[in-house]
């Protein structure tokens, strides 16, 4: 197999986008390129534009931040410490790569330690709370969520971007339409716009299969954590994951189709525009977020409860 650029001999084969076969050097200008292109089609940011990368020391964040660097934009890193230490020292080990990125690049790295911030770690606050029962991750995403919106506001970042590939995209969208999601569906999206305090957020690797994005980090001698999160084992989108990838190897490029058609539907007027759907959003008394209900958000109540539990 044959680089399409150089005629050399190919090290990338992607059948999913019309076999397209491209050499080491290639690959890793093709890839930034899309990327840059999609940022633009998307109209996610400009080169004016502070944004927030969200960093988990894995292949997809650190990549993300690595082509952001690579076109010029000015992005800062943030790691959020969760003190997830099951089985293996996954928090350490992910945040040492992150700040190892960070350094060997002369980045800016933003570090919240949520144990150090609130006093416990997400497994403690999710049992706490009852919300653990197999695992976190209810109580894990309204903390990340809350802590990203949180340092985007204090430092002035005005763009808050996740490094979400087309697998993630593509279960989360397929597990949304299984359950014909009317709260979800419309909005997910590569941008989702800015609004009353909260940061713009985008998916500038949206369209790029998750084995691209490995291909991506290996080439670029880039060293991120292999191991996925322990309380990821067994769930819903890893399920969702391993079935569009049973359809993928019967049909190339189905799962490409299946996200980048919903967007197209979407555009058409599958739902009523954005501004439409979203709902009105209030302050919260206690950390002055937007909250889509009048009283406390969902993270603030969440913290009440632990406080409750551990002083009681
Ligand atoms: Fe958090 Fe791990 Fe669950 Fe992901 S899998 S939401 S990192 S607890
Ligand atoms: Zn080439
Ligand atoms: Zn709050």
């Amino acid at each position: 197999m044959k680089c399409k650029s150089c005629g050399e001999k190919a090290t990338v084969y992607m059948r999913q986008h019309h076999k397209l076969a491209l050499c080491k050097e290639h690959f890793l200008e093709w890839l930034p390129e899309q990327t840059e292109r999609f940022i633009k089609k998307y109209r996610m940011f400009g080169r004016d534009d502070n944004i927030l990368v969200a960093v988990s020391g894995g292949k997809d964040s650190l990549s993300l931040w690595d082509i952001l660097h690579r076109l010029g934009y000015k992005a800062d890193g943030l790691y959020i410490g969760l003190g997830i230490d099951e089985g293996i020292s996954y928090s350490d080990e992910s945040h040492r790569l992150a700040e190892k990125f960070a350094s060997e690049r002369g980045l800016k790295l933003h570090v919240v330690d949520i144990q150090k911030t609130y006093g416990h770690t997400i497994p403690v606050i999710a049992e706490k709370t009852h919300r653990g029962f197999s695992r976190p991750c209810s109580v894990c995403g309204v903390t990340k969520r809350h802590e990203m919106n949180r340092i985007a506001r204090d430092m002035g970042y005005s763009v808050l971007a996740t490094g979400h590939n087309l697998d993630d995209e593509a279960a989360t969208l397929f597990g949304n339409t299984l359950s014909w999601s009317k709260d979800f569906l419309p909005r997910q999206s590569p941008v989702l716009p800015e609004s009353d305090g909260l940061a713009r957020k985008v998916k500038p690797l949206c369209r790029f299969y998750e084995k691209e994005m490995t291909a991506y980090a290996l080439l670029r001698g880039i060293e991120y954590i292999y191991e996925e999160c322990p309380f990821s084992v067994g769930s819903t989108s890893i399920y969702y994951k391993e079935l569009l990838n049973q359809l993928e190897s019967e049909r190339p490029g189905a799962k490409l189709i299946f996200y980048t058609k919903f967007l197209e539907a979407k555009d058409a007027g599958l739902f009523a525009p954005p501004e439409q759907i979203r709902a009105e959003l209030f302050p919260c008394p206690t950390c002055g977020q937007p909250t889509s209900a009048e009283g406390q958000c969902s993270f603030c109540r969440m913290m009440e409860k632990v406080d409750e539990r551990t002083s009681g």
